[in-house]
């Protein structure tokens, strides 16, 4: 019987699930990000500004969904800005009607615009500030407040936070990591973190994979330094509405992209079948040495592979390259939970 790990049914939309407007330190207006990612083909943006969180919900009409969030930073004190770790996070609200914004500081952390704003926020008056400190125990506490209180949980740009393996090895709560953050990689960042994420599979961490831009358009969109339109995710959901959308971020119904599709993804008898966009080739990783790849052949096209999976590959995951040297990466799927 098939499984599909893309769902059969439904529709892709293209997603920026990180963005910065003049809410915070971000350049455009809400209104001027939606405009420029419909005309780049984006049915979905996250606004996710720096510690303050407004609905756009007048943003969303047939063609385009504006969900809510922000980010929070936990990072060391004192010292040099560039020597100084720290740890960012998004929390994207899983349904329109949660406003409230959890480990909420009456008088910290606003950057940007967001003193401006501050008298929107939401929280728990009841509530003491919330001090922030670049530790496993106070970032696994704002993971699982975010995480209790209605938040689909992202993990942002280790490379450029300074963090390593010492770091995120201690993470629990979060339901994705980027695994490309165009912001950050178009500055010269490494932040393409593919093995960043098979580090975390590889410890058990069940998490899934996004491309975002964190596109604070300091730039302009013709320049070559623009952080938009570099990294997405393709979210396949029945309808473009809040909750349809956050569903599938729920269920890992989507992937991760800099450029190439995947149109298809489903496990049938032991083997998992992928259907591509015109690409070089087609990598399956998985949580052992085991790495399988189809190359395009000369003078031949390549849109399809098929893979033999174990139960003891630990976990399985595609990667697609096109010729430009940009990739696709498809969720990690876990063999316990494909041979079930
Ligand atoms: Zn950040
Ligand atoms: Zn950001």
């Amino acid at each position: 019987m098939k499984k599909y790990l893309l769902p059969k049914e439904g529709n892709f939309y293209k997603a920026n699930l990180h963005c910065h407007s003049t809410v915070s330190d971000g350049k455009l207006t809400p209104a001027e990000i939606k405009d420029a990612y419909k005309a780049h083909g984006y049915a979905i943006v996250a606004y996710t500004d720096h510690d303050i969180m407004i609905p756009h919900d007048e943003l969303s009409d047939d063609g385009f969904l504006a969900l809510h969030g922000y980010e929070m930073e936990a990072g060391e004190v004192g010292g040099i800005f560039k020597f100084r770790k720290t740890c960012h996070m998004c929390l994207i609200a899983l349904k329109p009607d949660n406003l409230q914004q959890v480990c909420w500081h009456r008088s910290k952390y606003l950057i940007g615009h967001g003193e401006e704003y501050r008298h929107l926020a939401h929280y728990d008056e009841s509530q003491p500030d919330f001090e922030r400190e670049h530790t496993h125990e106070c970032i696994n506490a704002m993971m699982r407040a975010g995480r209790e209180n209605g938040f689909f949980v992202t993990y942002n740009h280790p490379v450029w936070s300074l963090e390593n393996r010492s770091d995120y090895a201690g993470y629990e709560g979060m339901h994705a990591m980027e695994i490309c953050n165009y912001g950050c990689f178009v500055t010269g960042f490494a932040e393409y973190n593919p093995i960043i994420y098979d580090d975390m599979l590889r410890m058990g961490k069940r998490i899934f994979c996004i491309g975002t831009d964190d596109n604070h358009n300091g730039k302009p969109f013709d320049s070559p330094r623009c952080d938009s339109f570099g990294a997405f995710t393709m979210i396949k959901a029945p309808r473009l509405s809040y909750t349809d959308v956050t569903d599938a971020l729920l269920a890992g119904n989507f992937y991760a992209s800099q450029a190439p599709q995947i149109k298809e993804l489903y496990f049938e008898d032991g083997k998992l079948y992928v259907e591509t966009s015109p690409c070089e080739k087609i990598v399956m990783t998985t949580g052992t040495r085991k790495v399988r790849n189809f190359t395009r052949e000369r003078g031949k096209r390549l849109t399809k592979a098929v893979f033999e999976v174990l139960e003891e590959d630990i976990y399985v995951r595609v990667t697609v390259k096109d010729k430009y040297g940009k990739c696709a990466d498809t969720n990690a799927y876990f063999t316990d939970e494909l041979f079930k």
